[in-house]
């Protein structure tokens, strides 16, 4: 964030309203236009986010009766428009003081409790209980969770629905996430008053930072709780039934939004992701939406041409005809027999011969085979090779 200056930035305007509005205007102003800058409406968009992030400030100073006074009378003293941060001189600040150091990155998905999550609280939360002592009761978007689960390969195929036991972090059952032992409240604590922030002074205006006793939650517990031993967190297990859709490949990873850590105060639950191995099967492979599958057949099935019967994975097997003078290494298509797409298609079986040479002989086989290679000398195959080998 780089450095602005308060007193250039009108936030009068930045809301659209007037110099005189109340707190009421203020507040429906705000909320209309933070719902429609929200990042999680406007993913990626970086205006959209630099404007939210405009908007938030303006909010936090107008909102704020003290505060609004001093932006008042900062404006008043100085001009507004006509007063410049000086490089190295007593003014300057970086907003990222004033809102509590909270680099909120525009449309960037939110990861846990990070300033993501504080914005999201402004605005669900702080809209009409932004008085002391709400401070630190702002809702907070649960964390995401983290998981993992091995699926057998037809499992993954064809979907499935996996019990995963997850464990997060909840309010402490003991002490209800108050952080205070039973029998004991936490009080509001004496050095902000409850604010959650402390002011600083800096030339004609003072600067808001998070109070350092609370850190600024505005309440400060006396009795810890002796489970959580005060942050009113505990790890809690539960069990959810995670859906894996179809066709999921190995080492994939599903976002299952909703099924993280549950929020605090009212806010929104974290997303889970699972990682998901696939254990491979013996016979078939995956080739994208396609199965794979090696067939061996004998020389003179490939030489002659024949039916021969391939396996499909969970179906009767299918009858796949090779036409004579078939290579090793040829691969045949059975259309529908591969993976189960999302929109419920599927995608194909491919079949690569293995031509297989005997590793015993009989004797009429040799006799066939000896006569076979008096009828082909295997010279004249070579012969162009031969040739070819001597140019240059
Ligand atoms: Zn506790
Ligand atoms: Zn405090």
């Amino acid at each position: 964030m780089s450095t602005k200056d308060y007193v250039e930035k009108d936030y009068y305007k930045v809301l659209g309203v007037s110099k005189t509005a109340n707190q009421d205007e203020i507040k429906k102003s705000y909320r209309k236009l933070a719902r429609k800058y929200h990042p999680d409406a406007n993913k990626g968009d970086a205006d959209a986010g630099e404007r939210f992030k405009e908007i938030s400030e303006a909010y936090d100073v107008l909102s704020d009766e003290k505060r609004r006074k001093e932006y008042d009378e900062a404006r008043r003293l100085f001009g507004s428009g006509g007063f410049r941060t000086q490089p190295g001189g007593g003014f300057g600040f970086d907003l990222g003081d004033l809102f509590g150091g909270g680099t909120g990155q525009p449309g960037g998905a939110g990861t846990g409790t990070g300033a993501g999550g504080d914005r999201l609280g402004d605005l669900f939360g702080g809209l009409f209980n932004r008085g002391r002592q709400q401070t630190g009761r702002r809702p907070r978007r649960g964390a995401d969770v983290e998981s993992e689960v091995t699926l057998s390969f037809s499992e993954a195929l064809d979907g499935i629905t996996v019990p995963l036991r997850l464990t997060s972090e909840a309010a402490c059952p003991s002490c209800r996430g108050t952080g205070a032992k039973a029998g004991t409240v936490p009080r509001v604590c004496p050095n902000c008053e409850g604010t959650g922030h402390e002011s600083r002074n800096l030339g004609g205006f003072s600067l808001s930072e998070p109070c350092h006793e609370c850190r600024g939650r505005g309440l400060v517990v006396d009795d810890p709780c002796p489970q959580c031993h005060g942050s009113g967190r505990a790890p809690s297990t539960r069990t959810i039934q995670a859906r894996i859709p179809a066709g999921v490949g190995d080492g994939k990873r599903i976002r299952l939004k909703g099924k993280g850590a549950p929020g605090e105060n009212g806010g929104p639950a974290g997303d889970l992701y699972v990682l998901v191995h696939v254990t491979p099967h013996k016979v078939f492979k995956r080739q994208g939406d396609n199965l794979t599958i090696t067939v061996p057949v004998t020389f003179a099935e490939a030489a002659l041409g024949s039916e021969i019967k391939v396996p499909t994975h969970r179906g009767q097997p299918v009858t796949l005809r090779i036409p004579e003078g078939t290579p090793n290494g040829r691969t045949f298509r059975v259309r529908g027999r591969g993976a189960t797409r999302r929109d419920g298609t599927k995608g194909d079986l491919l079949v690569t011969i293995d031509v297989q040479v005997p590793q015993k002989l009989d004797n009429p086989t040799r006799e066939a085979l000896e006569k076979l290679r008096e009828s082909g000398g295997g010279d004249d195959l070579r012969v162009e090779l031969l040739q070819s080998a001597r140019e240059d």
